[in-house]
């Protein structure tokens, strides 16, 4: 079977389970775990930050964020693609009790003059736009990214209107492999960061949230009362510094199989508007003679599965568990879906 779901489908390599099995543990709500204290230390280090937070996935570091940032009746700006808008469960309105101001971005990414027309003035009857949140890369926009030479204007404006500025970085490391730009300097861009340790680097649950000392200290409390307080989360905390270590420069080989993927479905009669490949994620129309339900089934009929994204939209995410091998028989067998 090749899966290509998502790159939340790996499994933990012997390396990694054998880091989680000797892992030295504690109670981690009384900050007794040794290793997810050195995870969260790592992780704040990294993008020179004080402090980090260790949750149970993506959804509630942003969740977190997006409460810390906020009080009730304020608005959140992000791309209309946003992780935060799409795929939490409208989590902003129920947990932040905030409003949201979509913008029509490009390929999921927004600039720093969009956001400064979506920014409201102060009147009694309108939400007060108080953060901003950028995710990259940006999973609906096709794994596009960002440069930080892109961001930093956003930073500058944000600062200027005191809005704070947050990072759904489940994905960042792709852009990073990409761009050579570092972690420090997204540290300096943004209020909060979170990165995802289950995507890419391959661990099987986790989540960092990464920000200064104050913001942290809150978002712990925050993140007991949505039932995140995990105890002996060390195991877990093992398989995320085992990513941190060894599977970061390899998202590389991830990103070229995408690449791959998407310049050879470019030339495919039945696939149409291959959005741009940047990273690990390929998003194609199937041609009005299919639906990317009947696609799929085909693509299933070879051992190959892949995620539908809209009636004639399809999605493909390579990850560590794609092998090259795997890739060379998904390039074969796709010139003979057409038919
Ligand atoms: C996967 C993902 C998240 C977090 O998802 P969880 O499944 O809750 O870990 C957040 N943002 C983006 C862009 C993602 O792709």
């Amino acid at each position: 079977m090749i899966n290509l779901i998502s790159d939340t489908v790996t499994k933990p390599t012997p390396a990694m389970l054998a880091a989680m099995m000797s892992a030295e543990v504690g109670d981690d709500v009384f900050r007794e775990d040794p290793t997810v204290n050195a995870l969260e230390a790592k992780a704040a280090a990294l993008f020179g930050k004080a402090a980090a937070l260790f949750c149970p996935s993506g959804t509630m570091t942003n969740q977190i964020a997006i409460q810390g940032h906020t009080k009730a009746l304020d608005e959140m700006i992000c791309d209309e693609y946003s992780h935060v808008y799409q795929y939490e469960g409208g989590g902003y309105s129920f947990n932040a009790r905030v409003a949201v101001n979509l913008i029509k971005g490009q390929h999921g990414k927004i600039t720093a003059s969009q956001i400064e027309a979506a920014i409201k003035p102060l009147y009694d009857w309108l939400p007060e736009s108080r953060l901003v949140v950028l995710e990259n890369t940006c999973n609906k926009g096709g794994g596009s990214y960002y440069e930080l030479s892109e961001i930093a204007p956003i930073r500058a404006l944000c600062k200027a209107n005191g809005l704070r500025l947050h990072l759904d970085g489940a994905r960042l490391f792709n852009a990073l492999v990409e761009t050579q730009e570092t972690t420090l300097a997204y540290g300096a861009m943004f209020d909060s960061i979170s990165i995802c340790l289950s995507k890419g680097l391959g661990a099987p649950i986790g989540s960092l949230l990464i920000g200064d000392a104050e913001f942290i200290r809150q978002a712990r409390r925050v993140r007991k009362v949505m039932g995140g307080g995990m105890r002996q989360a060390g195991f877990l905390a093992a398989a995320g510094i085992y990513a941190l270590d060894h599977h970061v420069d390899r998202l590389k080989e991830d990103n070229d199989h995408a690449k791959r993927l998407g310049e050879k479905l470019a030339r495919l009669s039945y696939v149409e508007n291959v959005r741009p490949v940047k990273t690990n994620i390929v998003i194609f129309d199937v041609a009005a003679s299919m639906t990317a339900a009947s696609f799929l089934e085909k693509l299933a009929a070879h051992g190959i599965k892949a995620a539908p994204f809209g009636p004639q939209t399809v999605r493909f995410v390579t990850h560590l568990d794609f092998t090259p091998a795997m890739l060379e028989q998904v390039l074969e067998i796709l010139p003979s879906l057409g038919n």
